[in-house]
């Protein structure tokens, strides 16, 4: 890994619940998922330069493209424009991508790492931009790229560009894994059969891991039963996830990553310990979800 001036972490995003609700006329689902972010991600990696570059290193480092349709460089060069138009410099930048999400996997690592880019160069380029002008460059490049500048417990809504803060979620020890099977979001969508489910709702007063456990299980992901019948080997990480007994098991996104919460550290180390070695080949990633208090937003 490169040295860099600045790292910005690209945290993994998880929909603890996503509800799909409707649809707009354009062909757009309308969601609302209540989203938070694993304590562990991609990084980006920022120094002023010559002249622009891009690498990339990390375990999935392979899987994604090192030309102009990465969502790092696709952010760096919508900052840029947004700058110029501004009359404000943007100068050259290396930029370096520890990926270590695995790719299209439902935890957003691309939107991730395009958030990240934008929050890092905002801040090498001294670009003070209106925090709805920042917004709207992101949702430009995609519909969960808002979410991801926010990087903290939330409520989606609309395709996921109306945010809402969640101000009471706890820590949650979380296991991640996938099969490391890519599953395409646009296919998930257009398999969904209903498209107008029941809203997500919370109850007002949530306090303590209990009452938020209690309150998640009802919930759903709405895009499970179609990715589990394009991925069979969903059904068998919620399975491997399940025999571990498990707070809750759900998929996030749409997959093939599902991700459990445990009451504690000990039985979520237990399980990620028995299914790393029954499955050698999965992604396997225990983590913290991010308090609501302290937003993970750079590391020095
Ligand atoms: P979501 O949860 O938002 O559906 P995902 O995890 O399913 O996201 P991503 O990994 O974000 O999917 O990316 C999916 C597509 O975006 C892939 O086809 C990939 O080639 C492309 N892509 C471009 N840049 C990146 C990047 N930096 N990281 C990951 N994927 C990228």
């Amino acid at each position: 890994m490169p040295a860099a001036d600045l790292w910005i972490d690209a945290p993994a995003k998880v929909n603890l619940a996503l509800h799909v609700v409707g649809q707009r006329a354009d062909g757009h689902h309308l969601l609302e998922s209540l989203v938070t972010f694993a304590d562990r991600g991609d990084r980006i990696g920022l120094s002023p330069a010559a002249e622009d570059g891009f690498s990339v290193s990390g375990r999935f480092a392979a899987a994604v493209p090192l030309e102009g349709s990465n969502l790092v460089l696709r952010a760096r060069d919508a900052l840029r424009a947004a700058l110029t138009q501004d009359g404000k410099p943007a100068p050259p930048v290396a930029l370096h991508l520890v990926k270590d999400l695995p790719v299209a996997s439902g935890i957003g690592g691309g939107s991730a790492d395009a958030a990240a880019t934008l929050k890092g160069l905002a801040r090498l380029w001294q670009a003070e931009l209106a925090p709805e002008r920042m917004s709207a460059l992101a949702l430009a490049l995609g519909a969960d790229v808002p979410m991801c500048l926010a990087s903290r417990p939330l409520i989606a809504r609309g395709i996921g560009e109306t945010i809402t803060p969640v101000e009471t979620m706890p820590v949650m020890p979380m296991l991640l894994v996938n099969p490391l099977k890519p599953v395409s979001t646009p296919e998930i969508f257009r398999r969904l059969s209903e498209k107008t489910n029941p809203p997500l709702i919370l109850p007002a007063d949530l306090a303590g891991l209990d009452g938020w456990f209690s309150a998640l299980a009802p919930l759903r992901n709405d895009l499970e039963p179609p990715a589990r019948l394009l991925e069979p080997e969903i059904a068998a990480v919620d399975l491997a996830l399940r025999a571990n007994a498990p707070k809750l098991a759900r998929m996030s996104g749409s997959g093939a990553t599902c991700f459990a919460l445990f009451a504690d550290h000990t039985a979520r180390d237990r399980a990620a310990e028995r299914i790393a070695n029954a499955h050698p080949d999965w992604f396997v990633l225990p983590c913290l979800t991010v308090s609501s208090r302290e937003p993970i937003d750079a590391a020095a």
